[in-house]
């Protein structure tokens, strides 16, 4: 058998089903998980993405899997002990991709250090037995000791908490495969744009084209589920022109700055910022990931980009903590998420206040819509979904198996873990096989040739964008190294699925356009 992950043999499964039982639409984590849900319970799947898996927001999280500290300050218990379930389940299934990250809040008095120490304590509590690691307070020389970078004038100490961290796009990837894996057909750049409804105005199908060939289809299906994140209201319009809204979307900024800013495996929670969020300070793949801001936004854009307010915002804040202060020109990326966050009816909410659990709709027509929550939630929402649609007797009953599925490059966790998981040995072997491949693709990023050839063939890398930001994390982690590390990326491209010269040269101008959106101007 052929690599079952090749693009053109899953485009071919496509052409030979003339029905399927589910067809989900998009392919961030909440399409992924719905898409690896049916497939593993036996229904057959297809999955079409519009652009890259994890293109959305799913690639530009805060990368934590958390129960969520503040949600259990608006008193949200049950989406609390939802999620912290969901982290436990995580780090068992994906431990390549997971690990307990420690976190520490600054005290500066003692309502405070009581106000946290309780809180939690409560936290760990609803973890139960899943706890992964208990909360304790420290004083001000230990506090001083492991955040270096920290100011010390009138600190009186620390809270020591316990989450979960992530490699978002990776996931989503991982995923994807595990999706083909139990037998799904998915597809990247692949559009939906028309929704298909049968005499009985009910929906049937979907119109979408291939975005490589131009070449679009009709494809038939018991169920359409819209996982479109923030852009489901324009699904939900082509299903009815007069449907209401169901998203409001806001806006989270965060910026990438040398691990000197921190330099501690410890991250740094500030629990409540000028405007009554947290900001997080976390160690991430050898930088520092900051972040992040709740801007309420108008339009949803593949590329949001961060306002000077919200930069400025999130360095003030910073610089109000650290001894070393941080300057624009420190910043090495900017990415912009929008929250899908669900209206609910007579919503006056601040975007802040708005639950972040999710919501399933099902129109007059069938169409069912899943939007909100969390990426730490995704395989619950998932389940709800499909569960769902079978009571409503779309599906005929099977029983739901993915908390014991074990995500696509799993190894056990006593065993040293890489971001590949099992696939590692394979990369190692590419390299040996053609030494070539061992070199790096650029002197500041940590990531090899082999690395980028084993993402085309194996992990449905198409672009330049979709090798730098969700394949390896270059754009997140360099943004001006990864424009730089363009061209190298492009040819290999370009020898793997057999592109020209004009290709290549199109796909780095493109890239280094887009790179521009997360390399701030120095002012
Ligand atoms: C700033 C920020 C920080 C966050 N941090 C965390 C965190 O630390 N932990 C956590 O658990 N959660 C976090 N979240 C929440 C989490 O990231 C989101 O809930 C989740 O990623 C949403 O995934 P989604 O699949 O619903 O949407 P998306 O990831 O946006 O996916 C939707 C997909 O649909 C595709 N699509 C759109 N239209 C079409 C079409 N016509 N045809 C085919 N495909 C289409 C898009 O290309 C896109 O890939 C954060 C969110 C934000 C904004």
């Amino acid at each position: 058998m052929g690599n079952v992950y090749n693009r053109n043999r899953l485009v071919n499964h496509l052409k030979q089903n003339s029905r399927w039982d589910i067809i989900v639409v998009g392919g961030g984590s909440t399409g992924l998980g719905v898409a690896l849900d049916a497939a593993s319970r036996g229904y057959n799947t297809l999955l079409l993405e519009g652009v890259d898996f994890a293109k959305g927001t799913s690639s530009r999280s805060t990368k934590l899997l958390h129960g969520g500290v503040r949600y259990l300050a608006q008193g949200n218990i049950s989406l609390v002990k939802e999620a912290l379930l969901e982290r436990d389940l995580l780090l068992k299934n994906a431990p390549h991709l997971t690990q307990v990250q420690s976190f520490i809040i600054p005290c500066f008095s003692l309502l405070s250090k009581y106000k946290y120490l309780i809180g939690l304590k409560l936290y760990d509590l609803l973890a139960g037995k899943r706890s992964v690691g208990k909360s304790h307070f420290i004083n001000k020389e230990e506090t001083s000791l492991r955040l270096k970078t920290m100011l010390s004038d009138k600190l009186l100490g620390g809270i020591v908490y316990y989450d979960g961290q992530f490699d978002d796009s990776r996931m989503a990837v991982n995923l994807a495969q595990s999706c083909v894996d139990y037998g799904a057909t998915v597809l990247n750049h692949f559009k939906v744009d028309e929704i298909l409804k049968n005499d009985a105005a009910k929906v049937c199908g979907v119109k979408a084209i291939d975005c490589e060939t131009n070449i679009s289809y009709e494809l038939n299906a018991n169920v359409v589920i819209n996982a479109t994140g923030v852009f489901a209201n324009k699904i939900i319009k082509m299903d009815n022109p007069f449907a209401q809204k169901i998203i409001q979307p806001s806006q989270g900024v965060h910026v990438v700055l040398e691990n000197t800013f921190l330099s501690s495996k410890d991250a740094i929670m500030i629990p409540k910022t000028i405007d009554g969020r947290v900001l997080f300070v976390i160690p991430w793949k050898g930088k520092v990931v900051v972040g992040t801001t709740d801007t309420p936004v108008k339009k949803c854009e593949y590329e949001p980009i961060a306002l000077d307010d919200e930069i400025s915002f999130i360095l003030s804040t910073l610089n109000s903590y650290l001894d070393k202060q941080v300057l624009r020109s420190d910043i090495l990326s900017v990415f912009v998420g929008l929250r899908p966050l669900a209206i609910r009816k007579n919503n006056r909410k601040k975007t802040k206040e708005i639950s972040r659990g999710h919501k399933i709709l099902v129109s007059d027509s069938n169409l069912i819509s899943i939007t909100g929550g969390k990426w730490t939630t995704f395989r619950k929402m998932a389940e709800e979904s499909i569960d769902q649609v079978i009571s409503l007797g779309m599906l005929e009953e099977k029983k739901c198996l993915t908390a014991n599925i074990m995500i696509h490059g799993a190894r056990p966790v006593d065993l040293p873990q890489s971001v590949y998981g099992s696939d590692f040995e394979h990369i190692k072997k590419l390299s040996m096989e053609h030494p070539e491949y061992s070199e790096k693709i650029h002197p500041a990023l940590d990531y090899t040739k082999a690395e980028v050839v084993w993402s085309i063939r194996n992990e449905f890398a198409r672009t330049v964008e979709d090798v730098l930001a969700r394949r390896t994390r270059a754009l997140f982690l360099n943004a001006q190294a990864s424009v730089a590390a363009a061209p190298v990326v492009a040819k290999l491209l370009a020898k793997e699925l057999r592109k020209d010269d004009n290709w290549v040269e199109k796909q780095i101008k493109v890239f280094s356009e887009l790179a521009n959106n997360y390399i701030l101007n120095p002012q």
